[in-house]
């Protein structure tokens, strides 16, 4: 026989399992792969495509509220709204500035004139200097008219003069009342009633004046130069705020807030002003060449450092136009939840909206997403910019999903199939590799178990054959150890013929009626006369009726032959071997005993493998080729009976063989 090289057998299993599972593997792995990508990149575009209509959406849905876009008083956005004639004259109809430009006033204070009811009292208090009349005079005229407008100079003039009387108490009530009942005039048709009230109240207060009376009265004045109640122009807010800081000198964080808050307000309001003195809102920063709009609305961004805001113009009719400017921060905030809504329900867009700078005005997100589109605010807008994503499903929800899911199964699929026929390889290769050895060591054995009969017999036939052997006795000797060995050659033909039958099934087995007791004293009787050495006692137990079975005579007895033959082979020191049979139940047994080496029960578990030889057997140096109890198994198998073992190391074993009784089968 060649004898094959495990390692170049080794190479050619993996070079077949690359061939027939790894290359393939790759080749379908890449295709899915290549799958999955494909799949990605079409998802990718449909969700852009997805993404820039949402963004056309919302762009529409901001043009059409500024067409919806009824103004309100109190609505935050709003700055400033305004009726334009043709001529380009602006009426202001609301705004959120703290002071106005003088010819946006709507109290011209030129055309006001001075307050000739109290010339009287004027007269006593600065050029008599006759300070109760003249108080008393004012008292007067309080008393007598309702009319603010005559009104108010009085109680101004009363509280100076009780101020100038060294009474500060007396003026200070005045000033409360008055900042409290007209607050939102103006005195001599410029003066803002409710703050002069206020500033003379901190005057008085900064002497005499608690703490808390103190700081109310500061919060209270920048309150009220922070929403003013009426018109006035900037000269008289900036008379104002320097006489605040010149009267209240220490401050804390509540008050510098509201300073803070009061500047900001300021830098817009400048901005306004200007925005609304150009005749045609072109201002000169910012991309507001830009006019469009439908239904006769038109919007211009305008921005700058202060403040990011639109300008929207309404036509009123033919001749008047009315002109909005809104916070377009604060806009998009108000509106928000109405602009969301107009992305598609069913998709979960994270929306966040960048300011030209880079600072987020507003973000919705659902789940945070890396990779955002942006598409930049059309031009009738601010140049900001809108982020949307949209929330892909994660890797689990993926692979459940059914379009794309499938070639993650296929990598998944392949994965497994790699590994399992990996692992299937390296198994049969071992596998392989070990029955190879087993067969190589049988090989040898059986070689070794035919040549040490054929020697001697050989041996003996030319001793007799020269005549070399004197006496008959020793002659006789000769044949029955020349037929002993020619019969142990034969039965180990037999059981190598029988195994190779048995091992591709071509083995045929005639049942007969058996009468296992005849059998076995027969096969008892040739074995005593063959066994090894004298002494060795074989013991047979029988019971007094024996059943007959239906069985192949010839397997029976090379079973018999296999067991007495493995018991004398192992019964090491031992001279003993009992050989039972009886029946239980449905069975009748047949039992070898020995008092022999015995199995370790790691070989219990193998011995009945073919080609396995236990250790101990090998170490000591014992004959065999290790398909002996392979060929009993099968010949039990093919009678439908059992096999069963009980050993202990140093103390023996018995191997049985149970056959199955068939019904009135015991004579
Ligand atoms: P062989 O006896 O030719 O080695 P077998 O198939 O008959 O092959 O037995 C397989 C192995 O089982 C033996 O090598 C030996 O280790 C073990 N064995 C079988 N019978 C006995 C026994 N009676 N006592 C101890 N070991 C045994």
């Amino acid at each position: 026989m060649k004898p094959t090289n495990p390692g170049s057998r080794r190479k050619k299993i993996i070079l077949y399992y690359t061939l027939a599972v790894v290359l393939p593997g790759i080749i379908l792995g890449y295709m899915a792969y290549r799958g999955i990508h494909n799949d990605q990149a079409l998802r990718e575009k449909e969700s852009r495509r997805n993404l820039e209509m949402e963004s056309q959406a919302f762009f529409a849905a901001i043009d059409s509220s500024f067409v919806q876009f009824i103004p309100k008083k109190d609505d935050p956005s709003l700055l400033a709204m305004f009726v334009k004639d043709t001529g380009g004259t602006k009426k202001l109809i609301t705004h959120k500035l703290l002071y106005l430009p003088a010819e946006l006033l709507t109290a011209q204070p030129e055309q006001l004139s001075p307050p000739a009811n109290i010339e009287e009292g004027l007269r006593l208090e600065f050029i008599d200097r006759r300070f109760s009349e003249a108080l008393r005079f004012y008292q007067n005229k309080i008393l007598k008219t309702t009319n603010p407008a005559e009104k108010i100079p009085a109680l101004v003039a009363s509280a100076r003069l009780y101020n100038k009387m060294h009474q500060p108490d007396g003026a200070k009530a005045l000033y409360y009342e008055i900042r409290k009942d007209y607050t939102g005039c103006l005195l001599n048709g410029q003066i803002p009633v409710g703050l002069m009230a206020s500033l003379e109240i901190l005057k008085i207060n900064k002497d005499i004046g608690k703490q808390d009376e103190k700081r109310n009265n500061s919060l209270q004045y920048l309150e009220l130069l922070l929403h003013p109640p009426c018109e006035y122009d900037k000269n008289q807010f900036d008379l104002f705020y320097q006489s605040f800081k010149a009267i209240i000198p220490e401050t804390d964080a509540v008050i510098d807030s509201l300073f803070a808050e009061l500047d900001t307000q300021r830098a817009r309001t400048d901005y306004l002003i200007r925005i609304l003195s150009e005749p045609d809102l072109i201002t000169t920063s910012g991309n507001n060449h830009y006019k469009g709009g439908k239904n006769g609305v038109s919007s211009i961004p305008i921005y700058s450092d202060e403040l990011t805001a639109v300008y929207l113009s309404q036509d009123k009719n033919e001749d008047e136009q009315i002109g909005i400017v809104i916070d377009f921060q604060a806009y998009l905030k108000s509106r928000s939840e109405k602009l969301i809504q107009k992305f598609d329900p069913n998709s979960s867009v994270n929306v966040k909206i960048e300011d030209n700078n880079g600072r987020l005005i507003f973000s919705r997100v659902i789940k945070e997403e890396a990779a955002y589109l942006s598409f930049p605010f059309p031009e009738n807008l601010p140049q900001w910019k809108l982020l949307l994503s949209e929330n892909k499903p994660g890797f689990i929800a993926t692979l459940f999903k059914a379009e794309s899911g499938i070639y993650l199964y296929i990598f998944i699929l392949i994965a497994l199939l790699m590994v399992l026929g990996f692992v299937f390889t390296i198994y049969t290769l071992n596998e392989e590799l070990r029955l190879n050895k087993l067969k190589s060591e049988f090989i040898s054995n059986v070689s070794h178990e035919l040549k040490s009969p054929l020697t001697s017999i050989r041996m003996m036939t030319e001793m007799l054959h020269r005549n070399r052997v004197q006496t008959e006795e020793r002659k006789s000797d000769y044949y029955a150890v020349m037929l002993e060995e020619s019969e142990r050659l034969s039965h180990l033909i037999d059981n190598i013929l029988d195994f190779s039958r048995m091992d591709d099934d071509r083995k045929k087995y005639d049942f007969i009626d058996l009468n296992l007791d005849e059998l076995l004293l027969k096969f008892l009787e040739s074995t005593r006369e063959r066994l090894p050495e004298p002494g060795f006692d074989i013991r047979y137990n029988r019971p007094d009726r024996v059943p007959i079975i239906q069985a192949d005579k010839n397997a029976i007895l090379q079973v018999l032959y296999n067991l007495v033959d493995n018991a004398i082979k192992f019964s090491g020191t031992s001279r003993q071997i009992d050989i039972n049979l009886f029946y239980k139940e449905d069975e009748l047994l047949l039992c070898v005993k020995d008092y022999g080496i015995g199995i370790s029960s790691i070989d219990q578990e193998r011995i009945f493998e073919r080609f396995y030889r236990g250790d101990e057997p090998q170490r000591m140096g014992i004959r065999g080729s290790g398909i002996g109890l392979t060929i009993v198994k099968k010949i039990m198998e093919a009678h439908k009976g059992r096999l069963t073992l009980e050993s202990k190391p140093g103390e023996g074993s018995t191997f049985c063989v149970h056959l199955l009784l068939s019904k009135n089968t015991v004579t």
